[in-house]
Order: C-alpha cells, then structure tokens, then sequence
C-alpha cells in the first residue's frame, strides 16, 4: 500500500515514505523513477560521507575479494587497526565492536554493572535521563526516557534510575539517597529526544559527580560521535573525559558496527567469555570503519561539520526570521534542531516534495543530519528546500 502501513511481507514496525531509492551519490539519492532528492537525513546520521563514497566503496570491494568474515576465535588485524585508531580519537584505551548502537549500549550497561558487583553492590543501578533515546533492545529502551518507546514491553529491566536532563541537583540528589548507582549514562546532545543541548559544564559537572562517587561516565556518543557536532565526540566541546563511550551509526557509513569504547579500570572488566559477538568488528565491517576514519581525518571533516553547521543554522535564522510559527533554531555542527509550535511530522512528506529529506523527532521538531561532505551550495540548497517546505506546511 502507498501509506507504507501494510507492506505484505514485512513486519509493521516503521510508517515508511512512499519512496524507494535506486542510487546515490554523495548528499544526493535517485529514487527508481529517477527523481533527485538533496539528503539532509543521511540514513539518520549513518551516511556522514555521503552516499557510495568512493573510500569507502573501495574498501569495501578490497576487503569483499579478500576476506568477508572469520570469528573472535582468531585474531583479527584490521578490528585491532580499527581498535587503535578509535582510540587515537578518543583518548579511550580498548574498544569492544559489535553491531549496532543499542549493542554498544547493551555492552556498556554489562560494564557498569560488572563495575557494580566489583564493588560489592548487589543491584546495581544506573542514572539515565528524561527524554533520552538508547536503543530498542530490552535493556536500551528501558534505558531509554521515552514511554512510547517502552509500551507494551513490560516487564522493563530493572536498575535504571531515571532524573531530568540538563539537571546536576537531581543527579546528586540520587546520589545521596541511593547508594547502589554505580554509572551516569547520557548522550552529551539529545537527538531523538529532539536535539537538546544541554547547558555548558553539564558534562562537566557530571564527570565531577561521577568521581566523587566512583561512577562510571558513559556517554552514547552514537548520533553525536565521529564528527558530526564539530569535533570528533561531542563531549570534547567541554574538558572532560568519560569512562566509557558508545559509538556506531556513522562509523561504517551504512556498513553495520558499533564500538564500545572504555578508558581506565571500565577497560580491564571485561573478560574471555564474559561478552561476544558473532559478527562484532569483522574484517569487513573493520575496513569500512577504518576507511571512514582515515576519510574524516584527510578531510578533516570535524572542522568543516562546525563550519557548515554554522552557515546552515544563520540562514535559517534569517529565513524564519519573520515565522513566530518556528520557535527556534538551534544546534551543533551538523545535528541541527527547528522547533516548530505544533506537530508537524507531515513535513517530512512535503518536504520529499520538495525533493529533500528530512526527519521530525519529539512530534514537532525538525531534525537535520547531512552528511558532512556537503559543498556550501548544497547546505544553502537544504535551506532553500526546507523554507519552502515549512511555508508549504503552514499554509496547510
Ligand atoms: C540510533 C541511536 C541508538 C540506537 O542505535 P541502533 O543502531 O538503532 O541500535 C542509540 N542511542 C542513540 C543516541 C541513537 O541515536
């Protein structure tokens, strides 16, 4: 059916457009009759080097002829190159790869709660945030603060405790009354949660909690991570290092893995048979993702993300300058927010009119993502296409 809502053989999970796409190139796809679209989505921050990046092509070509997959049973080269080279990056110590984000936070929340029982405490919990999206297994959306998320799932795991965003008093308060915490986990920018940037010092802040108490700082990096807000992890906007990170989404751009990164004693909890992955960090997945790096770096993708952000986030300022219907603009690097004053989730279908994708997160906020290798013109091409589209919206 055109509404995507009944499509035969495919379970019902996603309301889909009514669009396939047949090709693309860099910020652009082709659908299947041969219409262009600009894409300001990028695969939900997956493709941050656009489409059928030729780094990444070959890569992946090289390592097809090659080698696809072994197993952890025997050592992997390229999954240690790639270990090694996230840890360049991020000034972690070890990476454990799996195959998608809420893996990665799935090995995360394993951490902490090793951490927890090292510490002799029985039931260990774990402060997680209002408005926070962490994945969809039954350990992530229970971690996550979003009830639609949730329903009809229940039993939820236990041992998450949750507290408002953006809120340093709520977290020591639960620090003072709950003695079995052992681990803050939080993404350092919301994005499902609506693009929400917390205030400067929050991470901060958090960190200073974190040691006072021996938690372990975990930040879901996976929407924020490898470049997209300006810097290679969201976090480094502010002097701080986590304990633990979680990275996946543009890490192989579009090729599936997920990394689990930790730094000091979080490195060490981790023992052989305590976790695994069939898949994790094979030498396919391990080439793409070290592809993608050595590409963000040459480029040096980080610096050109903040620019384009930049340019991008003043012009739509200035467009919807006269719109009291847009109540804000706001974001960081290329993870762009507009905040409108009534749901306006239809605007993704007119948008795709209007030949450009888009995507609408918390009911009605407009969530931009494009990848990083956009040129000035196509970032003022997804600001033209985006004033259109709203203006079509509000006439509605
Ligand atoms: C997308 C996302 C996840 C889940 O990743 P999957 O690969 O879909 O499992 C977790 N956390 C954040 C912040 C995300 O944006």
């Amino acid at each position: 059916m055109a509404d995507g809502t009944d499509i035969g053989y495919l379970m019902g999970t996603y309301s889909r457009l009514p669009v396939a796409f047949a090709r693309g190139e860099g910020a652009w796809l082709w659908d299947e009759r041969g219409t262009r679209y600009l894409d300001a989505l990028a695969g939900v921050a997956v493709c941050g080097l656009g489409h059928s990046h030729p780094a990444v092509r070959q890569a992946i070509c090289d390592q097809a002829e090659c080698l696809i997959h072994t197993s952890n049973w025997y050592q992997i080269p390229l999954q240690e190159q790639l270990g090694q080279a996230l840890c360049a990056v991020s000034g972690m110590e070890r990476a454990f790869f799996c195959n998608s984000g809420a893996e990665a936070n799935e090995a995360a929340i394993k951490l902490a709660r090793l951490h927890g029982h090292e510490r002799k405490i029985q039931n260990p919990s774990i402060i997680v945030m209002e408005g926070s999206f962490h994945g969809r297994t039954l350990a992530t959306l229970s971690a996550t603060g979003n009830r639609r998320v949730q329903a009809g799932f229940e039993p939820l795991v236990s041992g998450f405790n949750r507290v408002p965003y953006n809120d340093l008093d709520s977290v020591r308060q639960v620090g003072e009354h709950d003695n079995k915490v052992v681990a803050v986990l939080v993404e350092p920018i919301q994005g499902e949660g609506g693009i929400v940037i917390p205030d400067t010092g929050y991470l901060e802040g958090l960190r200073h909690l974190c040691d006072e108490r021996g938690w372990l700082l975990m930040l879901d990096e996976i929407q924020t991570g490898m470049c997209r807000t300006g810097k290679w992890f969201a976090w480094q906007h502010e002097h701080l290092s986590p304990d633990i990170v979680t990275v996946a989404k543009s890490l192989g751009n579009g090729v599936p893995i997920g990394a689990c990164l930790a730094r000091g004693a979080a490195a060490s909890l981790f023992h052989a048979g305590s976790h695994g992955s069939t898949f994790g960090g094979n030498p396919l997945a391990a080439r793409a993702a070290l592809a993608v790096i050595a590409t963000l770096k040459q480029q040096k993708l980080d610096q050109r993300a903040a620019i384009l952000g930049d340019r991008i986030i003043a012009r739509l300022k200035e467009g919807f300058q006269s719109r009291t219907e847009v109540r804000s603009v706001r974001g960081r690097g290329l993870m762009i927010g507009i905040d409108l004053d009534r749901p306006c989730r239809v605007l993704m279908e007119i948008a795709l009119g209007h030949g450009l994708l888009i995507n609408v997160t918390a009911e009605r906020t407009v969530r931009l993502l494009p990848p990083l290798i956009l040129t000035n013109k196509e970032a003022d091409e997804i600001v033209e296409r985006l004033l259109v589209s709203v203006a079509d919206f509000l006439k509605t």
